[in-house]
């Protein structure tokens, strides 16, 4: 069994392998691709070194969206 790479995390990673920063398990690939599309110009390293969030995650840049600016039905 291969485990994440990412501090602070102990998900058992599957397939996806980077020879900078090691395994990463599909949850933290997740929040990185949200981190990346909140904030293009992260840093990875910086991203692998940051404890997991302990929040739940998204399910789609569109959920953050509707989230944030939910569709006022009242106009
Ligand atoms: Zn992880």
């Amino acid at each position: 069994m291969t485990y994440c790479g990412r501090k602070g995390c102990e998900n058992p990673a599957i397939d996806r392998r980077s020879g900078n920063f090691g395994y990463i398990c599909p949850a933290c690939v997740r929040e990185l691709h949200e981190k990346l599309v909140r904030e293009p110009f992260s840093s990875i390293a910086d991203f692998m070194t940051s404890p997991k969030m302990k929040s739940r995650l998204y399910d789609s840049v569109q959920e953050i969206i509707d989230i944030e600016f939910p569709v006022d039905l009242d106009n």
